[in-house]
């Protein structure tokens, strides 16, 4: 039996040594998004946080996991952060706001960008930085994030941040760049696992609940995990953090999501949807398993999927759930009829969200298409809802 499956076995409710020890990323607030049922997202392993929720689910004591947690090398323990208000913050009132997340493609340069922004804040209120996706090096976020906000100090600039091959002195001057060059937001993630058969994982320091704790407490008292003053100024910028409503079981996410909400995340961003029920029923669980009225700004994530690789990673990666419609279009390799079906369901979708929950924040996302970006931001802009 390897050591990972003695820790499996012999694993006691509440002992976070051996989350540390079988997890591969170190995670100590509950699961990361790569679950699947109860493998890892490493499929050969078992995941050590799913095992135990099942195991304190037959005892009524699964919430019992999901307290935040720092580990001792944070000594500000009982920074509580203020929960702000992200569409008062974006004075976003009663229209519709669209945050576009931009990938560069391997062709950028500060030329390119410069165009591209002009085209993309025709149409969209704000952009979002991606790090690394799927672990494919890209240029660094943030540097793209100030050059942005260089050209663009009135709008809504923000990047993201994974906890893979960080540690958190490293997150720690990212985030205090950030304050000090007046970017808007940054949403943190744990970040995926690089190379499975290889068994490279990447390296953890941190988890997103401590990435978003540690980003509130630079923003917030100018301090680091170590109490240590590190800006004299200090100053505001919104943390968000990602939601996967296709995880199964969904339970654990939901938890997480509190979690999250109390280390300080002010947004949520979900995986690409297509279905409002899929919003429904993440808004519902929040209800039912929470017993918590006041649920955190959770943005619906909206992707147009114009290329089979893209869904089948997304499928495989994140267990999106794409519409069969879609599926068949991608396959037959119809380029109209691809946009044709996705536009038809994110109209219903944005609608329909915009009418049942009031949401007027969208997070687009077309894979690097700007074409295609400034197309269904300018259609959903047109929008009455
Ligand atoms: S799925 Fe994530 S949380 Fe679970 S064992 Fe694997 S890396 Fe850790």
């Amino acid at each position: 039996m390897s050591s990972h499956d003695k820790n499996i076995k012999n694993l006691r409710l509440i002992d976070y040594s051996v989350y540390i020890l079988s997890c591969p990323k170190k995670m100590i607030n509950g699961p990361c998004g790569g679950y699947n049922r109860s493998r890892c997202e490493d499929p050969r392993l078992e995941c050590v946080w799913i095992k135990a929720f099942e195991n304190l689910k037959k005892y009524g004591k699964e919430k019992d996991l999901f307290k935040l947690k720092l580990d001792s090398m944070f000594k500000i323990r009982d920074h509580k952060p203020i929960k702000r208000d992200i569409r008062e913050k974006l004075k976003i009132k009663d229209r519709i706001y669209l945050i576009y997340e931009y990938v560069a493609s391997r062709d950028i340069d500060p030329r390119k960008l410069e165009k591209d922004l002009d085209h993309i804040f025709s149409t969209y209120d704000a952009i979002d930085f991606v790090q690394n996706p799927g672990g494919r090096p890209l240029p660094d976020p943030l540097s793209l994030a100030v050059f942005t906000k260089k050209i663009y100090p009135h709008k809504h600039v923000g990047f993201q941040i994974t906890g893979r091959d960080y540690d958190r002195d490293a997150i720690t001057s990212i985030v205090a760049s950030a304050v000090v060059f007046n970017i808007d937001s940054i949403i943190a993630t744990t970040g995926d696992l690089k190379f499975h058969k290889e068994k490279t994982y990447g390296v953890w320091d941190l988890d997103s609940p401590r990435i978003i704790y540690l980003t509130r407490l630079i923003s917030d008292l100018g301090r680091d995990y170590s109490g240590r003053k590190i800006l004299e100024k200090p100053r505001e910028i919104l943390v968000g953090a990602s939601l996967n409503p296709y995880l199964d079981p969904i339970e654990p996410e939901i938890y997480k999501l509190n979690i999250k909400k109390h280390a300080g995340a002010d947004f949520f961003v979900t995986q690409p949807i297509f279905e409002p029920e899929t919003y429904t029923r993440i808004m519902r669980l929040y209800k039912d398993l929470l017993n918590e009225n006041d649920i955190p700004e959770i943005i619906p994530g909206i992707s147009i999927i114009s290329d089979i690789r893209i869904a089948s990673f997304l499928i495989e990666r994140s267990g999106v759930k794409l519409p069969s419609k879609i599926l068949e279009a991608l396959k037959r390799e119809d380029f109209s009829l691809i946009k044709e079906t996705n536009i038809e369901f994110i109209s219903d979708l944005v609608r329909k969200i915009c009418m049942n929950y009031g949401k007027k924040i969208f997070y687009i996302s077309t894979f690097g298409d700007i074409d295609m970006a400034l197309e269904i931001g300018e259609s959903i802009k047109k929008m009455n809802c």
